[in-house]
């Protein structure tokens, strides 16, 4: 096992550009010593202020989403190439907001993981159950599907650009966290489902995020756990004075 941890700030439709700026260098000036991996992904509107504060320092940059084809018609889509072209070398796709509140599916959620994994980029694939997927004892059926769905078609070496982030919908930006022994028991199921998909080796190393209300106090329990490799973190990721020390987790 070679797994480093990944915490990654997810800035959804927040900031301008002046404040986006001032976010990205008081990380990089707080960050630079920073033992683990990172990645902040601002909105498209601002990934080229902040690519060029954070440019060339730990911090690696991030969008949100990206559209299923290469370019075209698509009104108000943001292609792949545009993305490469500001810099952009992760894409976080199948967050809970788009597969529920822009009802992006299984299948569309995959035609962009493979396309942004053609085009080289390491992509965060979320995944997670609603509420009451969880009362109704689904967690695993949930789960299982759309790992299997989103990563259909996607090759052992390109699962080495995959990152899963394990995001229970009910633990999104309300403050209810899963515990670190939940959390766990579902990130060691998603490994096993990896290690049926592409192998015992590809499941060891794959990067299985947790997301949902991280904060500074439960960071550290989080990262505890043997299986959850990182966060990725919302609403705590907005202000430095959260985000570092989940960042620098003791
Ligand atoms: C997220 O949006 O990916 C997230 C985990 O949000 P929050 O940390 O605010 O719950």
């Amino acid at each position: 096992m070679n797994r480093h941890y990944y915490i990654a700030g997810n800035w959804k439709m927040f900031n301008t550009r002046a404040q986006s700026a001032q976010l990205a260098q008081e990380l990089v000036n707080e960050l630079k010593d920073g033992k683990h991996k990172y990645l902040v992904a601002p909105s498209f509107t601002n990934i080229e202020t902040v690519s060029a504060i954070i440019q060339g320092t730990n911090i690696r940059l991030g969008a949100q989403n990206c559209a299923p084809e290469e370019q075209g018609a698509h009104t108000g889509e943001v292609s792949v190439l545009q993305l490469k072209d500001l810099g952009v070398e992760t894409i976080i796709l199948g967050h809970s907001e788009r597969r529920h509140s822009y009802k992006e599916d299984d299948a569309l959620i995959n035609k962009k993981v493979k396309l942004a994994l053609k085009h080289g980029f390491e992509v965060i694939l979320c995944i997670g159950e609603l509420l009451e997927e969880r009362e109704a004892g689904k967690v695993e059926e949930v789960c299982e599907t759309q790992t299997v769905k989103g990563l259909e078609g996607v090759n052992v070496l390109e699962l080495g650009n995959v990152v899963i982030a394990y995001e229970p919908v009910w633990a999104i930006g309300t403050g209810k966290t899963a515990t670190p022994q939940d959390a766990e028991a579902v990130h060691v199921f998603v490994r096993k489902v990896i290690g049926r998909l592409y192998g015992e080796d590809a499941a060891s190393k794959i990067i299985i995020q947790y997301g949902g209300s991280v904060k500074p106090e439960n960071a550290a329990e989080l990262m505890a756990m043997e299986n959850i490799d990182g966060a990725l973190v919302g609403g705590a990721s907005l202000k430095p004075e959260s985000f570092v020390p989940i960042a620098k987790f003791a």
